[in-house]
């Protein structure tokens, strides 16, 4: 017999390398439509693994797929059986949000794996890629060995191929509200999702979950002090991850891969990876503004409890009511309306005797406008669910159609908000509330991941460090560079109320403490940060001292056709331009930038071509300065078309508003 020694080197070397890339003809490998984005799955001395490149460069290196579960290790000893190919396209439209239209176009690849000794358990890997990123579950088929069983750990990995740069916040902040820092991700501690990195090539990168229904939150740590980040789920007071049940899924995991920071934002696969709308009739779902009586209590003017201070009284409800109906606002918010604010154990049916629900929700239908609920917590988890039912139809009987929920303090049932005992609550909440027809600002949540695409109601959370930190944070208050991250963060994982707004910064309680922004750049953050309910923070006096730049905020929609991201650099400078839903062909344009002056230079390519607008820019004074004259803002008009160049100063912590309206279709 001939030996070929030669021949069946460069076979084997062939073999080899099929197995380690990514090749797109391989049953274990799928693209993205664009084919720029390619997935491969293997295993590896009965260890599970993918791995992603983008145009045959490495994003992510072998990581590990896989579980530790009470009753078996779904990590070693493991086969694929079978991979199966699918894909997908087509659109579905947001009944609110940033763009109407959203694109759903991917590839698909279900991974069957199993354990190769008996009795064999199984579970599927479901990859989907889209061309601005990917995202996969677990899921558990019905099987006689696994029926109850318990997660004790995850092992899902994402091995990057370089010391990114990473925003993150760590997994203890209170209720997520801390500032992004940026830091390489070897140095990273254990952080909260989404986590966005930038590379050395100048790619961004940003891991999160989608579809978070009833697991626990992810989490993510570096293995080791290495770059491979590692999948951590929240635990329930006793030590277990999840308590999952055959046939069951997972969460999504995530990661949206960009070529610059603004298509982060624009990037809709989370939603895409959550289920479609659930609800039948979402005519009652309405997204608006509203004020409140809520600032007033941050700075002492009003107590929540009852008193010779209380800020919930029947008189300053109507006269808010009075002011929301003056000016346009869907909502009044009012806080302190209820008994228990004394002890922190709240009783969700009684409201203090100086506050006549009925008087006061009589008056705000006959106003147009709606009283917006609150539902205090304390993070009394147990307490609230006894009373939630007979709380909404409180609401529900007087016409009151959106309830801010809150949860500040720990869940005191003893458990993490994003344990799945945290999950459930919240999801339980947005359930009820949808069957009430009540819509839900949700304050303290876990972070979101997206379920508002199947459950509308669930407006906007909270999960931030939102303006209030401007009244009582011991450290001064928000930097301005804050809010020119949490866009790329914290704003992925969906809408923020954080309520800007704020027309009066100096802060009689904290002198030290103020908001650290122009005038102006208050009235762009209302359209830089995305919520379909979105609150003006100040107390209604001083919107009534400064008209001119207030109607910025009552002119601006909270729900869009389309948005776009003219330009972008995280913790420098974010402009956002989102198009009005309807026939108004209106733009609304926000800018914003941190502690560093900047000369904005803006192509308004984007208009409609052959069409003259007229242009009211809200911009900076000229003098103006966050840190000593933050007030002066200018108004000023221009004629523009899709060929002009916006150019427009920004101050230090400055801004700019800018309203685009159709004059004309000039020519033709
Ligand atoms: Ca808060």
């Amino acid at each position: 017999m001939k030996r070929l020694p030669n021949y069946s080197l460069l076979w084997v070397s062939f073999i080899v390398f099929l197995c380690t890339g990514c090749n797109p003809a391989s049953q274990l490998s799928v693209s993205s439509p664009d084919g720029n984005l390619c997935l491969h799955v293997e295993t590896e001395n009965g260890k599970l693994y993918y791995e992603l490149s983008r145009n045959g460069k490495p994003i992510l290196d072998k990581s590990r797929l896989g579980f530790i579960l009470k009753e078996d290790t779904l990590a070693g000893h493991l086969e694929i059986t079978e991979a199966l190919h699918h894909s997908f396209s087509g659109t579905w439209e947001q009944i609110w949000g940033e763009d109407r239209i959203v694109e759903n176009n991917y590839h698909e690849m279900t991974i069957r794996v199993q354990k190769t000794s008996a009795p064999k358990r199984k579970f599927n890997v479901v990859f989907r890629l889209f061309n601005d990123g990917f995202g996969f579950r677990y899921e558990f088929p019905e099987q006689e060995a696994l029926k109850d069983f318990v997660i004790m750990d995850e092992l899902t990995e994402f091995a990057l191929t370089g010391d990114h740069k990473a925003w993150s916040i760590p997994y203890e902040a209170h209720f997520y509200e801390a500032l992004y820092e940026a830091s390489p991700v070897s140095k990273l501690g254990w952080v909260s999702t989404p986590l966005t990195m930038e590379t050395n090539d100048g790619l961004f990168l940003s891991i999160h979950e989608a579809n978070l229904t009833d697991y626990a939150a992810m989490n993510l740590i570096p293995k080791e002090g290495s770059i491979t980040l590692k999948a951590n789920l929240t635990p329930w007071s006793t030590g277990e991850k999840v308590f999952m049940k055959a046939p069951g899924v997972t969460p999504w995991r995530t990661m949206i891969v960009a070529e610059n920071a603004g298509d982060l934002l624009l990037s809709r696969l989370m939603l895409n990876l959550n289920e479609p709308c659930r609800i039948q009739d979402t005519s009652w779902i309405q997204p608006g503004r509203y004020i409140g009586i809520w600032w007033t209590y941050h700075m002492h003017k009003h107590t929540w409890h009852t008193g010779p201070r209380h800020g919930a009284t029947t008189a300053n409800a109507l006269r808010h009511i009075d002011f929301a109906a003056r000016h346009g606002f869907q909502g009044v918010l009012i806080e302190g309306w209820n008994k228990g604010w004394d002890t922190y154990h709240f009783n969700f049916t009684e409201p203090y005797p100086d506050f006549d629900l009925k008087q006061i929700t009589d008056y705000a239908a006959s106003k147009g406008v709606t009283l917006i609920g609150h539902h205090e917590t304390d993070g009394w988890v147990s307490d609230y669910e006894n009373q939630l039912e007979a709380a909404f139809n409180l609401y529900k009987d007087h016409g009151v159609q959106i309830v801010k929920t809150g949860y500040v303090g720990k869940l005191l049932d003893g458990k993490e908000r994003h344990s799945q005992f945290g999950v459930r609550h919240y999801r339980k909440v947005i359930e009820l509330a949808a069957d009430k027809h009540i819509m839900i600002d949700n304050h303290e949540p876990v972070m979101p991941t997206g379920l508002q695409r199947t459950f509308p109601n669930l407006m906007t959370q909270e999960g931030v460090r939102g303006q209030e930190w401007d009244a009582w944070d011991k450290d001064g208050g928000n930097p301005p560079v804050h809010t020119t991250i949490i866009p790329f963060t914290r704003g992925l994982a969906g809408p923020m109320d954080f309520t800007p707004g704020t027309f009066r910064f100096e802060n009689p309680v904290l002198p030290q403490t103020r908001v650290q922004t122009t005038l102006a750049k208050q009235l762009a953050l209302s359209v830089v940060l995305y919520s379909p309910l979105q609150m003006a923070s100040d107390e209604i006096e001083n919107y009534e001292r400064n008209p001119e730049p207030f109607s910025f905020i009552t002119t601006c929609p909270t729900t869009w056709e389309q948005t776009i991201v003219p330009e972008a650099k995280i913790g420098e400078y974010v402009t956002i331009a989102r198009k009005e839903r309807g026939n108004s062909g209106r733009w609304f344009i926000g800018s914003i930038t941190n502690e560093q002056p900047r000369e904005m230079q803006l192509p308004l390519s984007f208009l409609d071509k052959g069409k003259r607008y007229k242009a009211v820019i809200y911009r900076d004074g000229d003098k103006a300065d966050y840190r000593t004259n933050p007030y002066p803002v200018i108004i000023e008009e221009q004629e523009v078309t899709g060929e002009s160049t916006l150019q427009i100063a920004q101050a230090p912590g400055g801004g700019t508003g800018i309203i685009l309206t159709v004059l004309s279709s000039s020519g033709a």
